[in-house]
């Protein structure tokens, strides 16, 4: 491998005016973090992060950054030392390693040590020159060339590198708070929770789990999401409450009538997760719903479901397409996950025709029905904690019976 250093860059971190400084310190602290057992030397500088690649594999060092929330991008790239010799032989040679085919080809040099003798336009004609008399596939263009080389001359050393890979971006997880991330096993709310964590908002999961109307797989899925999750995490762990949501989906299922189950389903979901979120010091509640997609998410549903709470609820999907939701899940990792066809509890006895257009009024009668506010608490009360990270190897479905039996011999 011919490159010895990954040099990494923040995005809109730069832009935080009086906020930078602590921006800074937990995009340092949390790249240390990310690759802390990697044999790699970081050095910190104000607005980059240079990362010497010492006897380790590149891949798992980039695999790691692309973990990282904040990072605009990274560039492999090759460091020596800032005298034109040096500089032409390292251009060279890593032209000569990644160039097999022909290509039209430019320099760029951007010359941040201004005692350098020659000028930036100087310093790409002469490395030019020198690399296309020794490879004969190369061609100069410089308005559209397929390859850049790209060429900084600083104070302490030059660096040369021909890409950039585009990094999380967003702002570092954890510096806007927690917020309380409504986890099912479905395709769309991994995703709305990897896109809160690129934002910067620290995750906890709440999953309703209905065992054994639903079956224990559909929670293991839910389990082993949040570890694939946890890996974006500030401390590679993320807590997963478990709702034990039998009862009262059997009190709906058998009390509301069938147009407005899901209804109010979602709207004892909101109650409970409003509950939760401030218990746990989460500042909104998050969910993978867009407009739209199915009955319960159409605006009219929205205003009647989420009128049970004040709390802020944050849609990162809102406005998503399907498609660009399933390429982010298989980018994340959770696709493969996600279309494993276990039934949750919004699925199971899904109604033929759900209201799409649900009013308020007639929500807040049907729920005369029963007494739901002590369900409600009960729920909260009775909820179950587990902290997942990466590597857990919970494995629910193993132990045959209801998720709340099995966190409960777990906590024992
Ligand atoms: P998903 O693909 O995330 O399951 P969906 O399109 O299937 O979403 P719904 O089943 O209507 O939509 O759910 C909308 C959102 O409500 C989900 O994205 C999720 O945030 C939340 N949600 C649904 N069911 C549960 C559950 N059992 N536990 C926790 N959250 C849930
Ligand atoms: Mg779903």
């Amino acid at each position: 491998m011919i490159y010895n250093q990954i040099l990494v860059r923040f995005g809109d971190l730069t832009l935080k005016g009086r906020n930078q400084k602590e921006f800074l310190n937990r995009e340092y602290a949390l790249v240390r973090h990310k690759l802390e057992g990697l044999n790699v030397n970081i050095i910190n500088k104000h607005d980059r992060i240079y990362i010497d690649i010492l006897d380790e594999d590149y891949k798992k060092i980039i695999n790691a950054l692309d973990k990282v929330s904040g990072l605009s991008s990274y560039s492999l790239c090759l460091k020596c030392d800032s005298n034109l010799d040096a500089i032409k032989e390292s251009g060279y040679n890593l032209v000569h390693a990644e160039i097999t085919t022909p290509k039209t080809f430019k320099i760029e040099t951007r010359r941040a040590n201004k005692k350098f003798p020659l000028n930036s336009l100087e310093v790409s004609k002469e490395v030019s020159a020198y690399i296309l008399a020794k490879m004969g596939i190369l061609e100069v263009d410089v308005k559209k060339p397929q390859v850049t080389l790209t060429i900084e001359i600083r104070e302490d050393a030059t660096y040369l590198y021909l890409d950039a890979i585009k990094g999380m971006g967003g702002f570092p997880v954890g510096v806007a708070g927690k917020g309380l991330l409504m986890l099912s096993g479905g395709l769309d709310s991994p995703v709305a929770g990897y896109l809160a964590q690129k934002q910067g908002i620290e995750l906890e999961c709440v999953h309703f789990e209905s065992t054994p109307l639903t079956s224990i797989e559909s929670s293991q899925k839910v389990v082993d999401l949040v570890k694939i999750m946890s890996a974006y995490s500030k401390n590679n762990k993320t807590a997963l409450h478990m709702v034990p949501f039998k009862e009262l989906h059997m009190m709906i299922l058998d009390k509301i009538p069938d147009s407005y189950k899901i209804t109010i389903m979602r709207r004892m979901m909101y109650r409970i997760a409003t509950k939760l979120a401030k218990k746990r010091d989460c500042l909104c509640i998050l969910n993978g719903e867009s407009v739209g997609q199915v009955a319960s998410q159409t605006l009219q549903s929205m205003v009647t479901i989420n009128s049970v709470t004040n709390y802020p609820i944050v849609r990162p999907l809102a406005t998503y397409d399907k498609v660009d939701i399933v390429a982010l899940a298989r980018k994340i990792g959770t696709y493969d996950l996600s279309i494993k066809p276990f039934e949750d509890c919004c699925t199971i006895y899904v109604p033929r025709n759900p209201a799409t257009a649900p009013k308020l009024d007639k929500a807040i009668e049907f729920e005369k029905a029963f007494d739901y506010e002590e369900m409600v608490d009960w729920c909260v009360d009775n909820t179950k904690t587990i902290y997942l990270t990466p590597n857990s190897d919970l494995d629910l479905s193993l132990l045959g019976l209801e998720v709340r039996n099995v966190l409960e011999d777990l906590k024992k």
